[in-house]
């Protein structure tokens, strides 16, 4: 059996909301200057304009983001991309409006890499009321000049920490990223996720040398992750940890999501299943809709 996740220490507050559904997630741009040879994003969105809030397209911003929140039901937002920073203005637009609309306890996190932070956008973003800040970076250069900026959005209030994807092969570097990070008093926490492959990342992963696990994830990533975590755990003991599995991030992250918006929406000849699928009597026999992706399909079974 797979494990899901390990945690060392305690879940940061943005993952709490993921792993109860209660977060949604919105693409927020497509767009990135970096070319990490490990970069997941779809190809059709990346370097692309575009805004997907739970996988739906919005079309209008910010009304299908607040109508998505309602449906959902959500009490936080994880914005992800590209990088977010490179549209921080409407970052900053976003969060303001949201702890408008739904309070202060209303909880934002946002993941931008170390390499894309501005003197500008950092400080934008440090007056704009996000609360996390999940910072990519893979070795201790990418940090050369960033650490000042880092200092600006923790002295507002932002709590940070370091999110990367346990890399086989990197596990020093990474390391040493996050020791820059801690001896800074910068970071309390550290998440390590497994290494997906996806068809924007799979040529590149196997160039490398990277093989590719029975479960979309690449071999050694989990190990790797582990190893990170041991060693960060072990010199830094205060610092929180969470080894993120790709089978975590569907069942968990997905399906808690997924069984909370059904829960919300389905008719009352429907039935919410434990994944957050949804079961409904047919005429013929029983409807079961699946929505994977964003799209949905039906499946019916007698
Ligand atoms: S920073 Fe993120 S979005 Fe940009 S290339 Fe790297 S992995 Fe992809």
């Amino acid at each position: 059996m797979r494990s899901l996740n390990i945690v060392f220490g305690e879940f940061a507050r943005g993952c709490r909301q993921c792993q109860l559904g209660v977060k949604s997630v919105l693409f927020i741009t497509g767009l990135c200057p970096l070319n990490c040879f490990y970069c997941p994003v779809d190809r059709e969105r990346f370097g692309r304009d575009v805004m997907f809030i739970n996988d739906r397209p919005v079309k209008k911003f910010p009304d299908d983001i607040l109508d998505e929140m309602d449906r959902a039901g959500s009490n936080g937002l994880a914005i992800t991309g590209g990088d977010p920073i490179m549209v921080v203005d409407r970052v900053v637009e976003l969060v303001k409006i949201l702890k408008s609309e739904y309070g202060q306890g209303f909880h934002i996190h946002m993941y931008t890499h170390a390499l894309n932070l501005s003197e500008g956008a950092v400080r934008k973003l440090a007056g704009s009321g996000i609360d996390e800040v999940r910072i990519h970076a893979i070795n201790p250069a990418q940090l050369n000049g960033k650490l000042g900026l880092l200092r600006v959005l923790k002295d507002a209030g932002v709590e940070l920490g370091l999110e990367v994807p346990a890399l086989p092969r990197f596990e020093n570097d990474i390391i040493k990223v996050a020791e820059l990070l801690i001896t800074n008093g910068l970071i309390s926490f550290v998440n390590l996720d497994e290494l997906d492959v996806s068809p924007a990342n799979i040529n590149n992963l196997v160039s490398m040398g990277y093989r590719l696990g029975p479960n979309g994830n690449v071999t050694g990533s989990l190990d790797a992750g582990l190893r990170i975590a041991s060693e960060i755990r072990r010199r830094w003991p205060w610092i929180s940890i969470n080894v993120c599995t790709s089978h975590y991030k569907d069942l968990a992250q997905i399906g808690a999501r997924l069984f909370r918006i059904n829960m919300r929406v389905s008719a009352g000849d429907e039935s919410v299943l434990d994944d957050g699928t949804v079961e409904s009597q047919g005429s013929r026999g029983i409807l079961i809709k699946l929505r994977i992706g964003g799209k949905e399909y039906t499946v019916e079974s007698y």
